[in-house]
C-alpha cells in the first residue's frame, strides 16, 4: 500500500487510484528559453521515482509533462537572439531533454509531452467555457479569470495554500503584469497581442478576433485535461508551484467544468546550493553542466534521491563527491557480485535479502522515503562486501542479491543495468583468474603486468588478506 503526501489534505493518505491498476500524472514541465537549473532537475527526478515507483508496483502508469513553449521569457529571449519562437524553443526542448535522459529520465517512457502551441484550441475552448459562465471576462483585449465570481458562484479560491480570503491583502501575491485588471488577484488566461512582431494566434469569440497568446496557467489546465481527463490521479511539481500556478489551475478546471482538477498533488522542496537560495546574482546558479565536474549526472540523482522529496536538499560540492563515491561504490559492488565463483549451495544470506527487501518496500511505500530505502540498501552492502572478501559467498547468493539490487533499480534509476552490463567483459573476468592464478604461483611478475593491465581498463585489482582480489572501479574512461 502506497502512501503519499497530498498538499490538498496536508496529510498522507492513502494512494487510492481512480481506475484499478491505471494511474495518471500531471507534472509541470519546463519553460524553454534556457538551460533548467539543478532545482528544476529535482522535481523531475522526483516525478521519475514516483512513475518508476508505480510501474514497479505494477500500475500502467500514464504520465503527462507539458512544454511550455511560448510565455514572456521565450518571447522576449527568443527576439534577443534574433530568431524565431520556434527555432528558439526547439533548441532548449532538445537541451532539456538530454539532461534529464543523462539523469535516467527516458523520453520515450512519457505518455505525452503537449507542448502549449499545439493546445490553442483546447485552451480556447477552456477560456470560452469560463466566459459563458461569467468566471472570466475580456478587458482591453485580454482575458482574465474573475477569483470573485469564482468564489460567489460556490467555489473555494486557495486549496492548497488554505488562504483566508478575508485577510488575504489583495494584490500582494499576484505576479506583476503590464496588463489593467479589475482586480489584482485575477490572472490572465488569453494574453492580447501587444506589438506586431509578437507571436500570436487567432482567438474568435461571437464573431470578433482577440489576436494574443495563453496565459501559463491556463496551458496546464487545458492539456491535463485533453490527455488524462478531470479529474486525473496524481499533480506534481516543485512547492514554488503552488502558489499561484496549481490554485489557478484548479480554480480554471473546477470554474469551468465544476470537476477537481487532480485527486492529489503532490510537491517537492526546494533545492539550496550551500544552504542558500539559488540566484544568478549570487553566482550559485547551476545547470547539469557545472555539477558534473564533481560526479556523474547519475551521482545527481543519488543525491537528489539520499534526501526525501518533501525536504529542502542542500546541494554542496562535497555532497556532490560523496554521491559520487557512493554511485561508484555501488557500481563496484554490483561487479564484485557478478565475479563471485565460489561454487556451493549453502545460504547465509537469504535472511539479509528478505530483511532488506521489505525495509527497501516499506521505506519506498511510505510516500516515497528513498533516503531511508537508501540506508537500507547500504547496510546491506556492507555486510555482503564483508562477506565477499572473507570468500564466503557464494555464486548463487551473489546471484541473488544481483537480481535483486537490478529488480529495484527499477524505482531508483541508478543505471545499474544499462551502465554495468557491457562493462562486465569477458577480458576482465580472464585478467582476474590469470591473476588469483598468479598469486597461487607467487608469480610476482605476472601479477604486476596484469596490474597495469588493469588500470589501463580503469580499475585497480590488489590482494586482501583472503587470498581473494579487490577489484575497485576508478572511474569512467
Ligand atoms: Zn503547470
Amino acid at each position: 500500500m502506497l502512501k503519499v503526501y497530498n498538499t490538498l489534505t496536508r496529510k498522507k493518505e492513502e494512494f487510492k487510484p481512480r481506475k484499478d491498476k491505471e494511474v495518471g500524472i500531471y507534472t509541470c514541465g519546463p519553460t524553454v528559453y534556457n538551460h533548467a537549473h539543478i532545482g528544476n532537475l529535482r522535481a523531475y527526478v522526483f516525478a521519475d521515482t514516483l512513475f518508476r515507483y508505480l510501474k514497479f508496483a505494477g500500475y500502467k502508469v500514464k504520465w503527462v509533462m507539458n512544454i511550455t513553449d511560448v510565455d514572456d521569457k521565450t518571447i522576449r529571449d527568443s527576439k534577443k537572439a534574433g530568431v524565431s519562437l520556434k527555432e528558439f524553443t526547439e533548441k532548449y526542448e532538445k537541451l532539456f531533454f538530454e539532461d534529464i535522459e543523462k539523469l535516467n529520465i527516458n523520453k520515450k517512457e512519457f505518455f505525452k509531452i503537449p507542448k502549449a502551441t499545439k493546445y490553442m484550441k483546447e485552451m480556447q475552448e477552456l477560456v470560452k467555457v469560463l466566459l459563458d459562465k461569467e468566471i472570466a471576462y475580456i478587458k482591453d483585449g485580454s482575458i482574465y479569470f474573475n477569483i470573485q465570481k469564482y468564489i460567489d458562484s460556490g467555489h473555494k479560491y486557495g486549496k492548497l495554500l488554505k488562504i483566508d480570503m478575508a485577510n488575504f491583502k489583495r494584490g500582494e501575491r499576484v505576479e506583476a503584469d503590464e496588463y489593467e485588471k479589475e482586480n489584482v488577484q485575477d490572472f490572465v488566461l488569453w494574453k492580447a497581442k501587444k506589438e506586431s512582431n509578437e507571436p500570436s494566434w487567432d482567438f474568435k469569440i461571437e464573431g470578433k478576433n482577440y489576436p494574443g497568446r495563453p496565459g501559463w496557467h491556463i496551458e496546464c489546465s487545458a492539456m491535463s485535461r485533453k490527455n488524462l481527463g478531470n479529474p486525473f490521479d496524481i499533480h506534481t511539481g516543485g512547492v514554488d508551484l503552488i502558489f499561484p500556478h496549481h490554485e489557478d489551475e484548479i480554480a480554471q478546471t473546477e470554474g469551468a467544468y465544476d470537476v477537481p482538477i487532480a485527486n492529489y498533488f503532490m510537491h517537492n522542496e526546494h533545492l539550496l546550493v550551500e544552504n542558500q537560495k539559488m540566484s544568478k546574482s549570487l553566482g550559485n546558479f547551476y545547470v547539469l553542466e557545472d555539477i558534473t565536474k564533481f560526479g556523474k549526472p547519475l551521482a545527481f540523482r543519488l543525491l537528489a534521491l539520499q534526501t526525501h522529496y518533501r525536504e529542502k536538499l542542500n546541494f554542496t560540492k562535497d555532497s556532490m563527491l560523496q554521491a559520487e563515491v557512493a554511485l561508484t561504490r555501488v557500481y563496484e559492488f554490483i561487479r564484485k557480485l557478478l565475479w563471485v565463483e565460489k561454487t556451493g549451495q549453502k545460504d547465509r544470506v537469504s535472511f539479509l535479502l528478505k530483511k532488506v527487501e521489505k525495509e527497501f518496500s516499506v521505506a519506498i511505500a511510505d510516500d516515497l522515503s528513498t533516503p531511508r530505502a537508501l540506508a537500507s540498501l547500504w547496510e546491506s552492502i556492507a555486510k555482503i562486501n564483508k562477506l565477499i572478501d572473507e570468500g564466503l559467498l557464494n555464486k548463487k547468493e551473489a546471484n541473488l542479491f544481483y537480481d535483486f539490487f537490478l529488480k529495484i533499480d527499477r524505482v531508483l534509476g541508478l543505471g545499474l543495468d544499462e551502465v554495468l552490463q557491457p562493462k562486465i567483459d569477458p577480458t576482465i573476468v580472464g585478467l582476474i583468474n590469470k591473476y588469483k592464478k598468479a598469486t597461487v604461483n607467487k608469480d610476482y611478475e605476472t601479477k604486476d603486468k596484469i596490474r597495469t593491465e588493469f588500470n589501463k581498463l580503469g580499475y585497480k585489482i590488489e590482494d586482501t588478506k583472503y587470498g581473494i582480489p579487490r577489484i575497485t572501479f576508478l572511474g569512467e574512461k
